[in-house]
């Protein structure tokens, strides 16, 4: 099992789409999902709970999350000290890497660094400077030993060209990724939907672009005989080459992610924390093996591309934050993405055929953090 430990609800970034939305957002209703709203804004369970928590399951992965995590040093240190996960992972926005000690940096099997794409596109919905600032970091943990994955996770939205900007953390001198991931900003909040231009950005700019990238990623194959690690596009050829055909939420929400928040409470994710009608136990009782799973509804359930896609997000199924019809264009951001992959799979077939790619390059540590589609 996966759980996300929300060290701490605050954060050290102002980001345009997640303190802008929820200054923006903070007057709406949530119907009739009661939500908690004096959580504490810190971890405030002992850690020798998450310590027996944890023991319970032989294969416990602890990633942490916030707010931002590194805000919480301390209680990092303290965790990975006292408790025995299988591996630790983090979501980090980056800016204080360097405040934590190689020693524990080099004990983490994945790092997620949220970075948007270049320098102005990064700074632009980050804040002036934060790329340097994060660029440095991660040449710093590079340089003091830490070997694991990084993956530059990128927040998509109408000021992103993907196809553009992905390449560029691919190919750039400065800190070229292994591995991306990429989360599209849509769904999430209600009112930004009047401001956006979401419909025709998708369509003229995003799907067209994602499928050119798709060509790129088996041009690379075809080339260089590598696989890049564009988590989006491994994630659904993986599946479509191992023959799966049923997969539940790709991030692995509320079946096998979880999220524990400041008060050891336990959520189906990280985005569902305070959601009271949610709280699926505490971590001082509840048995990590044993706990409630929670499906999408509708229109997921109902939706022929459920197989491959999972249902993409269960907050954005569950809240129905944008209507039906501004959803529908995620959903056809979503069928484009699968019909680009799908038709690159005789090319795909063809390479592995040949023994000029492998398998296992399609291969990673399935619910790191990376939700897949997009
Ligand atoms: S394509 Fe849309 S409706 Fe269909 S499963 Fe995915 S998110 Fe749900
Ligand atoms: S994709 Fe949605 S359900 Fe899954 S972890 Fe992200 S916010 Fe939660």
């Amino acid at each position: 099992m996966f759980f996300h430990v929300i060290l701490t609800t605050e954060c050290n970034s102002q980001c345009r789409y997640c303190y802008g939305e929820a200054l923006d957002d903070v007057d709406e209703d949530f119907s009739d999902i009661e939500v908690d709203y004096s959580l504490p804004s810190k971890i405030n369970y002992d850690i020798e709970s998450l310590r027996r928590f944890c023991e319970r399951d032989p294969d416990c992965v602890l990633t942490f999350y916030g707010g931002e995590p590194l805000l919480c040093l301390d209680e990092i240190k303290q965790i990975m000290d006292e408790t025995k996960p299988k591996l630790f992972m983090m979501q980090t926005n980056g800016l204080l890497l360097d405040h934590l000690e190689p020693d524990y940096v080099n004990r983490f099997h994945t790092i997620l660094v949220s970075v948007d794409g270049d320098e102005a596109l990064t700074d632009f919905n980050r804040g002036i400077g934060t790329f340097k600032k994060v660029v440095g970091n991660m040449k710093l943990i590079k340089k003091n030993g830490f070997s694991g994955e990084l993956i530059g996770r990128m927040t998509v939205m109408e000021n992103t060209d993907i196809y553009k900007q992905v390449k560029w953390l691919l190919q750039n001198d400065e800190f070229p990724f292994s591995s991306i991931h990429w989360q599209l900003n849509a769904g999430f909040w209600k009112k930004d939907l009047t401001r956006r231009d979401f419909a025709r950005w998708s369509e003229e700019c995003y799907n067209p672009g994602t499928s050119k990238l798709v060509r790129f990623w088996v041009d690379q194959m075809e080339k260089k005989g590598i696989v890049l690690r564009l988590y989006p596009l491994l994630g659904v050829a993986e599946s479509i080459l191992s023959g799966e055909n049923e997969c539940l939420l790709r991030c692995g929400g509320a079946w096998i992610n979880y999220a524990i928040q400041t008060d050891g409470q336990i959520v189906p994710c990280p985005t569902m924390w305070g959601m009271k009608s949610f709280y699926l136990g505490h971590i001082k009782t509840a048995d990590p093996m044993r706990l409630q799973k929670v499906s999408v509804g509708q229109p997921c359930s109902g939706c022929s591309s459920l197989r491959l896609c999972g249902g993409r997000c269960l907050y954005a199924n569950v809240m129905k934050r944008w209507s039906p019809e501004a959803y529908d264009h995620v959903c056809k951001t979503v069928q484009n993405l699968l019909d680009a992959v799908s038709e690159q799979m005789p090319r795909i077939v063809k390479l592995l055929e040949d023994g000029r790619i492998r398998f296992r390059q399609f291969e990673y540590i399935k619910y790191n953090g990376c939700e897949i589609i997009p």
